[in-house]
């Protein structure tokens, strides 16, 4: 398999490098020793670095001539939950493991950026960013908010995602919508409260709470196109406290993940309509919040990255039919903002999946994750 073998030649300083981030995750975007790490090991390759957003790094090289400006983004924190894995290289940090692999990712970027302190020939810039807070802490969008893309004229960013139960050699390319998105509600049902004995003199909240549940599903049914991808899941219902008594107030909250941005509208606006409905017939007041998360990922340019992927594991090994996945990912920002793709590579058949408390970055990962990136850069500065 054509991964650089320069890449493959450092495998075990890799594999020493991803070990030890594992030994000591970050969550969030409290990731002040990773990047502290990243400095250092940036220093001594001799590449430039700025901060940016929150405890993220945007690392840049320049080519021998102007050319396209190429970025590419790994994500460096951790879970908050506890590592089961055993390992002579398990997390030190109570309560909190690289559960999803992103020391791999960052150690991947790192090898990547050896490659290229090493390959400056090539025209254009090279942006690396390391980015914190990826799992639910909005990283990407303090990245955008701090300006990169005001500062940075990018053509084209990509990223990556070590991807469980994949065979480790397995490339999947998604054309077009590679992630859902995922949405948020609240839902609160106000009534008046009363005796149990005579729901006829309250307005009870219950029966509305009811017909939101059954309702919400109905939407997906009957209002989502069949050739449309969508989850609701009521995650919450608090409400009540004793046998007796009716309550005046029920707090609903949910999820929604789509694999559209057309369906996020219809789906917000059909849950609208019911909330409304249920003030008519029930004569209860609603307040109903609708929190768009994370938009789904879409890439736009899959193929550069199944050229590139072709040259590095062979076409019988990159998958661009597979079906996108319903958890979301806040690399989703910058494809609203520049061309691109995110690439998921195999992290083995036999790895537990991500976020299970066994899991572990597969370290080969890292070499053709490298291997990958090189050839990438390659296909989009001649596109
Ligand atoms: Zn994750
Ligand atoms: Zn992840």
């Amino acid at each position: 398999m054509p991964v650089k073998p320069e890449i493959e030649a450092r495998f075990e300083e890799l594999k020493n490098i991803r070990q030890y981030l594992h030994t000591c995750p970050e969550v969030g975007l409290e990731t002040v020793q990773t990047v502290a790490f990243v400095k250092k090991q940036l220093d001594a390759l001799g590449i430039g670095y700025e901060d940016i957003g929150v405890n993220s790094l945007l690392a840049k090289i320049e080519g021998k001539g102007k050319g396209k400006t190429v970025a590419f983004r790994c994500d460096m924190d951790a879970l908050q939950t506890t590592e089961e894995t055993g390992l002579p290289y398990q997390s030190v940090v109570e309560g909190c493991m690289h559960g999803c692999g992103h020391d791999g990712h960052t150690t991947t970027m790192l090898a990547f950026a050896g490659y290229l302190a090493n390959h400056r020939d090539f025209n254009g810039t090279v942006l690396l960013l390391f980015q914190s807070g990826e799992e639910g802490y909005g990283g990407a969008l303090e990245v955008i908010n701090d300006g990169l893309f005001e500062k940075y004229s990018i053509d084209y960013m990509f990223g990556m995602h070590n991807w469980p139960p994949y065979g480790e050699h397995q490339v999947i390319v998604h054309k077009g919508t590679a992630m859902a998105s995922e949405d948020r509600f609240d839902l609160i049902l106000r009534g008046k409260s009363g005796h149990a004995s005579v729901p006829h003199g309250c307005i009870e909240p219950f029966a509305a709470v009811a017909d939101f549940i059954k309702g919400a599903q109905s939407v997906i049914a009957r209002k989502v196109s069949a050739h449309d991808k969508a989850v609701i899941s009521i995650t919450q219902v608090h409400g009540g406290s004793a046998y007796n008594i009716i309550p005046d107030e029920v707090v609903i909250k949910g999820n929604v993940r789509t694999t559209d941005p057309k369906v996020q509208d219809v789906i917000e606006e059909s849950l609208g309509h019911l909330v409304a409905g249920l003030e008519t017939i029930y004569g209860v007041t609603a307040t109903f919040t609708y929190h768009r998360k994370h938009p789904p990922v879409i890439n736009t340019t899959p193929e550069l990255v199944i050229a590139a992927a072709e040259r590095v594991v062979g076409k019988e090994n990159v998958l661009t039919e597979e079906l996108p996945a319903m958890g979301s990912e806040d690399y989703a920002f910058y494809m609203q903002k520049t061309r691109g793709c995110f690439v998921w590579i195999g992290n083995g058949s036999d790895s537990p999946l991500l976020h299970n408390s066994k899991y572990d970055f597969n370290d080969n990962v890292t070499v053709l994750g490298a291997s990958l990136f090189a050839e990438l850069l390659d296909e989009a500065l001649s596109d």
